[in-house]
């Protein structure tokens, strides 16, 4: 079967301006300009044509997200703060096709055969979906006794994570910890034809990411082994990643956040990247990612927790809105950040962008509304 979606007006994040595109095979079969006269295609008996016509609609690529709480997260004010696994009829609505998911604080209770089983049901869904091994803490949880076999064995897993450092909820790492942990990671995924990302929590402490600058300092291990996460979690914390990226690292902003987490002095992913975009950063290696089901604590004045917020997966999608209708910063700007960058940073091939022999991940927006109005994940139409 073909799949045509045609007189759309293409982003691949670039803009492209009015296009048509050939998808079969789930990949992308070609892109052309809507000039293109389609009629002999389109007359073809023999040939199963599934034509979309997409006038007036946005296509972006599906959206890439580098942290999900497959299997819930929080927990940390008791069982009675649990937050439920991320659904399927969730994600679908969510305009993202391809998700890496994490466990968090809570590795007892929650296990990583849990996210396993979440990616092979997302990916029955025809989602793309990938897992870190490991977790908040050291020595890593594992699925089949090492990082090493993790990463070897099973095809999801495509790094570590989120491991937290600067966290009073860490393991409190050493430089020499990091390190060995980090290159392990490495060489098992350069042994496994993957990127071996650490993708690292970031919490409030004092030493921000410190850690990890020492590591890249005394050691072989290149900066952008490693993905530090929440870095719009507070303004100090902004800054020093600003800093970070001048030196070839890669940041994460987390999308989800509440109107009291925004009090508390965190900073949303729309005013951190007009920042970053202020101060001329090299904007491609910035990133968003949704922090689905993880938990958004809320605390009162007296800093006692009061309640808890789940991160949501549309997040990714809702940021995008407000950066465009609210702050007018162009779709092309900002696409990359949730599209083409952490596709590329995450090691994930063919995802990302919109072009010829990549996956056919589409995500179709209605500008009128604002909405997402389909989405195709390997060629098949999910949503
Ligand atoms: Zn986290």
């Amino acid at each position: 079967m073909i799949t045509l979606i045609r007189n759309v007006e293409l982003f691949s994040p670039a803009s492209e301006g009015l296009c048509h595109l050939v998808l079969s095979g789930g990949l992308i079969e070609t892109v052309l300009p809507a000039t293109t006269d389609l009629s002999d295609l389109l007359g073809l008996k023999a040939i199963d044509i599934e034509d979309f016509d997409a006038r007036g609609m946005i296509a972006t690529p599906g959206f890439v997200d580098s942290l999900v709480h497959f299997a819930g997260g929080g927990g940390e004010g008791g069982f009675g703060t649990r937050i439920p696994e991320l659904l399927v009829d969730e994600a679908l609505r969510s305009g993202t096709t391809t998700f890496v998911g994490a466990l968090g604080t809570d590795s007892v209770t929650r296990t990583l055969s849990n996210v396993l089983a979440k990616c092979r049901e997302f990916q029955i869904a025809g989602l793309s979906a990938y897992m870190y091994t490991g977790s908040y803490h050291l020595p890593a949880p594992t699925l089949t006794g090492s990082v090493s076999t993790d990463l070897l064995y099973i095809p999801e897993v495509i790094g570590l994570g989120e491991l937290a450092i600067a966290d009073h909820r860490a393991s409190q790492l050493s430089t020499a910890e990091l390190a060995r942990i980090a290159s392990q990671t490495r060489v098992s995924g350069m042994l496994a034809g993957k990127r071996g990302i650490v993708f690292c929590h970031l919490g409030d402490g004092e030493g921000k990411l410190s850690l990890i600058e020492q590591v890249v300092e005394q050691t072989d291990i290149p900066i952008h082994q490693f993905y530090p996460t929440h870095i719009n979690r507070t303004q100090t914390l902004m800054e020093a990643g600003f800093e970070y990226i001048r030196k070839g690292g890669v940041i994460d902003f987390t999308a989800s956040t509440t109107p009291e987490l925004l009090q508390q002095g965190e900073i949303s992913c729309v005013q951190a990247f007009i920042r970053a975009q202020e101060k001329n950063l090299p904007l491609s290696q910035i990133t968003f990612s949704s922090d689905a089901n993880a938990s958004l604590p809320e605390f009162d004045a007296e800093g006692d927790l009061v309640g808890l917020k789940a991160g949501r997966a549309d997040s990714l999608f809702s940021t995008l809105r407000e950066a465009v209708l609210e702050h007018k910063i162009s779709l092309e700007a900002i696409l990359p950040c949730i599209t083409s960058n952490p596709a590329r940073i995450l090691g994930l091939n063919r995802k990302g962008h919109i072009k010829a022999g990549w996956d056919a991940d589409i995500t179709l927006i209605d500008p009128k509304e604002w909405q997402v109005a389909a989405v195709w994940s390997g060629g098949k139409k999910v949503l």
